[in-house]
């Protein structure tokens, strides 16, 4: 059986939070088995500590935000995509504000920092939640279902209006080597259109054209910036492989999205864990 993962030292970063556009200063540090990812707002007082589990998340527009005790923590998505691919299970993350920074709005960013950092196995096993029974939700055209399977799996498809993206699918097995190559590299998206009414609304402040795709119409504005044909889709299972992430385990299922967003992603881990006959603690 494997054992819990954490990392082997302490790391830190600086950057730009993505919403709020203000500094943000993050240290990841080494937790003991069981502590699970946890968020501390050190630049609060009494430095409060936000589990990160679906039961904390309290917001899903334009990103998952946690809170616990009147305090949150935004935009926690890419980090914890980061951290399920390199299979960290137990890590302690403080920030001086209100989001990890953005880095450059991919989970790579955060990949290299845990690179740098190492990893160690605990003695304590891991433990995976097995999906057994099928859960699925579905609003206004777009779904997503919780499947069982034998491996963790991830397929999306999307379609929007611009030409810029279009149609597109994909679909990946998740190990550390699948979510390095193909997933993490995939950067956020915007659209030029929504920036100065997202900005009003205290979105997007960091946001900018070397950390977001940017689409216009038809086209990409910042098009030295795109990795991938479909850096689109892949960018939307990295987001669902962090929000699936606050399972608080490592989930045996295949997930399936179409044109989902973290609401519905949350939703139907709601759903998974309403009825214990859904799943099993393996
Ligand atoms: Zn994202």
């Amino acid at each position: 059986m494997e054992g819990r993962r954490t990392l082997a030292s302490e790391v830190a970063a600086t950057g730009v939070a993505l919403h709020a556009g203000v500094p943000v200063q993050m240290r990841m540090q080494p937790a003991a088995a069981e502590t699970g990812i946890v968020f501390r707002r050190g630049d609060l007082s009494g430095s409060p500590s936000i589990e990160a589990l679906w039961s904390n998340v309290s917001q899903t527009r334009l990103g998952t935000v946690l809170s616990s005790g009147g305090v949150s923590v935004a935009v926690v998505e890419h980090l914890m995509a980061a951290l399920a691919g390199a299979g960290i299970d137990d890590c302690l993350i403080e920030i001086d504000g209100p989001e990890p920074p953005i880095l450059d709005g991919d989970a790579l960013s955060y990949l290299r920092l845990i690179d740098q950092a190492g990893s160690r196995e605990a003695a304590a096993p891991r433990q995976t939640i097995r999906v057994i029974r099928p859960v699925e939700i579905d609003l206004d055209g777009a779904s997503v279902k919780l499947l069982p399977a034998s491996v963790a799996e991830f397929s999306f498809e999307i379609d929007f209006k611009s030409t810029a993206i279009g149609r597109q699918s994909f679909a990946c097995v998740l190990t550390p080597e699948n979510f390095r190559r193909e997933i993490a590299p995939a950067r956020t998206f915007g659209f030029y259109e929504q920036a100065e009414a997202m900005r009003a609304a205290g979105f997007g402040r960091g946001a900018d054209l070397k950390n977001t795709l940017v689409v216009d119409g038809d086209a990409l504005m910042n098009p030295e910036l795109s990795r991938y044909s479909d850096e689109f889709v892949r960018h939307k299972i990295l987001d669902a492989i962090g929000d699936m992430k606050l399972a608080g385990a490592p989930l045996q299922a295949r997930f399936e999205g179409r044109r989902s967003s973290h609401a519905l992603n949350n939703a139907a881990l709601r759903a998974l864990f309403a009825d214990p006959a859904n799943y099993a603690l393996v």
